[in-house]
């Protein structure tokens, strides 16, 4: 190395800069940004390789190409620029070696309870009573770094907190609502079983029987997020006697519950997902909830949260892209950085154009849904479309980036392997399909 070092240059460089402090920089930058700097700097002094002297400045990375932030009220920019900080200096920094050990960084919960934005859209008992276009904003900027991250608090903010916000008593919501708010109890939320995932409005094997004041159920949960882990477990089941489905917030250690993490999950590792097992629990009927008593009410807390994983949708979309133009625009092939070339900036438009439009769909869709209008059919549209943007753009944004797309360490790797859970959770693209297709004509599709 020394036989390499100039130290005429040195000197030089040492008469302006302090070279320990730089020496600093130096050694605490991460390779690929002191790469990008390098080449930013180069790049100040050619425009690459032609010989001509430039000071072109490149475009800050924007996704919100139409400015879908500046539809947003004050308030409602401050919060999500508070989850986005949140996201980028607290999670950014170790969710490829969480994801790479299938572990929850269980030190983010307390910080991530502080923004106040779990259960962002609902009134009353501790929550914000913001919107659920906030709420949409905040699942798209909290994928957009993370998508397990969201999932986790997607899990515990809509379909945990939503379920007894939807179908709680005025007393069970009481009680319930104000710590998970706080994130003081962690919810999960189980309705799919081993046997039956897209068939439970009809199928579900899970029971409960009333005996006196109390509910017994027998049966098995899988794919649960947050279940080896969770204080409140939701828990769908069928009346033995009425055949109809009714809720239940089974408290973790009660005799009869047992959560087992699942192994070997190739998308979104960070999630804790579990089996729950389910042998003569007993569960009082105040744990019931009040207003649950057929699937309907499933479907209403289902319905709700569907927006959302449309929202994540377009975040995950969003990271991916943000990546792979950051890329582009550093990395060099034919002596030139890969974005002057024709193909490649084909490929990160065609991204922008799937990211602008799931972006602006589910705009739409949230004020829908703000207005009280919102139906299954729209949010189903939603929810299949922009996961199926979400799977092409990411596959776009690693082929950008050729062998290091494939490299967890670059990021986009995760983005494309967690898009693949997004894709099937909360209703798969067909289920969806055949929901809106039944409301376009009138004829049900479902066998
Ligand atoms: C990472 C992850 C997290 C999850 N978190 C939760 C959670 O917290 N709580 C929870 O309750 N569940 C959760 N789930 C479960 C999820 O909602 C189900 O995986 C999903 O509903 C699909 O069910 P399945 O996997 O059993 O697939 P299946 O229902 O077995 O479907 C298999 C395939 O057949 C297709 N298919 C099925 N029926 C039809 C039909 N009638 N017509 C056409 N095609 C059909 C499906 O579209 C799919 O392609 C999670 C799943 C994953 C992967």
């Amino acid at each position: 190395m020394f036989d390499k070092l100039d130290f005429g240059k040195a000197m030089e460089v040492a008469k302006r800069v302090d070279l320990n402090q730089l020496m600093d920089v130096v050694l605490n930058t991460p390779p690929e940004m002191l790469q990008a700097l390098i080449k930013q700097a180069g790049a100040a002094g050619s425009n690459g390789g032609n010989g001509k002297p430039t000071t072109k400045q490149l475009p800050a990375i924007n996704s919100d190409f139409y400015d879908l932030a500046s539809l947003l009220s004050p308030e409602e920019r401050a919060m999500q620029l508070k989850v986005r900080k949140f996201m980028e200096e607290e999670v950014q920094p170790i969710a490829n070696e969480y994801w790479g050990r299938d572990e929850f960084p269980f030190q983010i919960v307390p910080k991530m309870a502080e923004l106040n934005a779990v259960g962002i859209a609902y009134k009353g008992y501790g929550c914000p009573g913001m919107s659920f276009l906030m709420e949409g904003i905040l699942a798209m900027e909290m994928a957009r770094v993370d998508s397990s991250v969201g999932t986790f608090f997607g899990v515990q903010s809509g379909l945990s907190m939503g379920s007894i916000y939807l179908c709680g008593s005025e007393e069970q919501k009481q009680k319930w609502l104000p710590p998970m708010q706080k994130m003081e109890k962690i919810g999960c939320f189980g309705l799919t079983e081993p046997e039956v995932g897209s068939g439970t409005a009809r199928g579900m094997m899970t029971t409960c029987k009333r005996e006196g004041d109390t509910w017994v159920l027998n049966g098995k949960k899988k794919w649960i997020g947050n279940a080896p882990f969770a204080d409140l477990h939701i828990i769908w089941a069928r009346d033995e006697d009425s055949n109809q489905v009714k809720g239940f917030v089974i408290e973790k250690d009660t005799p009869g519950l047992r959560a087992k993490k699942i192994e070997g999950k190739i998308a979104l590792r960070i999630v804790q997902n579990g089996y729950i097992y389910l042998e003569n629990c007993r569960v009082p009927e105040e744990n019931r909830l009040q207003q649950a008593n057929t699937f309907g009410a499933t479907a209403k807390v289902l319905r709700m949260t569907r927006a959302g994983v449309a929202w994540f949708a377009v975040g995950c979309s969003m990271g991916a892209y943000e990546h792979c133009l950051r890329y582009a625009q550093t990395r060099q092939q034919f002596g030139k950085e890969i974005g002057n070339f024709q193909m490649v900036q084909d490929l990160l438009v065609k991204m922008l154009g799937n990211i602008t439009s799931t972006q602006t769909m589910c705009f739409r869709l949230s004020q829908m849904q703000d207005a009280g209008v919102m139906k299954d059919e729209h949010a189903s549209l939603a929810k299949a479309f922009c996961t199926v943007r979400m799977r092409e753009t990411v596959g776009w944004a690693r082929e950008l980036m050729g062998g290091n797309g494939i490299l967890l360490e670059n990021s986009v790797a995760r983005f494309v392997a967690d898009a693949e859970a997004i894709y099937s959770y909360e209703g798969t693209r067909e289920m969806n399909t055949l929901i809106v297709g039944r409301s376009i004509t009138g004829f049900s599709a479902f066998v």
